[in-house]
């Protein structure tokens, strides 16, 4: 339930990687136990520097999170995959540039530089993660008509991307994400999203969030 939510940790990734030594992260509240899960979202080249929708110093947090994930036993990495021609690509609508919103069936979408298009480099995983037990990668937004931010539930509110069954069946109850861009990771709940940018969609955050 979100009053019982805790975010225990929203700092920025320079902040973080000054204060996570392995000292101050042993002594945080967090309890990494076969029940929990770290979801790295979206760490692919077109999100880095270099990449076609980069966020600034977005590398500085793969170090951050190959440290963090040394900790998981349960890693799931989440990959956007879009279709060329991807409905959220703002080169496929007449007379918009990024970053317009257009109104779509499910509600309104930003309109995006084209990103992490089906096999090219740019939608490949970063290649400095080093998280060799990651049990699984997630795609999402590889239907044409839909865009995914949230490693649960596509757009769309309804179209899932099978992550929370996964989970259930591997008996994962809590749930860190992290990510270069701030992660929206929408709950198996609909209507939930956790945690809910407050400024920002590409700042870089990391953070614990136990349901
Ligand atoms: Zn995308």
């Amino acid at each position: 339930m979100p009053d019982r939510r805790r975010i225990l940790a929203g700092l920025a990734t320079t902040a973080i990687a000054a204060v996570i030594s392995r000292q101050a992260w042993a002594a945080t509240s967090i309890k990494v136990d076969e029940a929990s899960a770290l979801l790295v979202i979206d760490v692919q080249n077109c999100f880095l520097p270099g990449g076609s929708l980069a966020v600034k110093d977005g590398e500085q947090v793969i170090p951050v999170i190959n440290r963090i994930a040394k900790g998981f036993a349960n890693v799931v990495m989440t990959q956007d995959w879009h279709t060329p021609g991807h409905i959220s690509f703002a080169s496929v609508h007449a007379g918009k540039k990024p970053f317009e919103t257009i109104d779509l069936a499910y509600g309104k979408q930003v309109l995006w530089p084209d990103h992490c298009v089906q096999g090219t480099d740019g939608a490949s995983l970063s290649k400095d993660l080093s998280i060799p037990q990651a049990a699984l990668v997630i795609r999402k937004g590889f239907h044409k008509d839909v865009d995914s931010y949230s490693a649960f539930t596509e757009a769309d509110g309804k179209t899932t991307t099978g992550l929370a069954a996964y989970l259930k069946a591997r008996q994962i109850e809590s749930k860190t994400p992290a990510a270069a861009s701030t992660p929206r990771v929408r709950s198996p709940k609909p209507g939930r999203i956790w945690p809910t940018p407050a400024s920002s969609v590409f700042s870089q955050t990391i953070f614990r969030s136990r349901a």
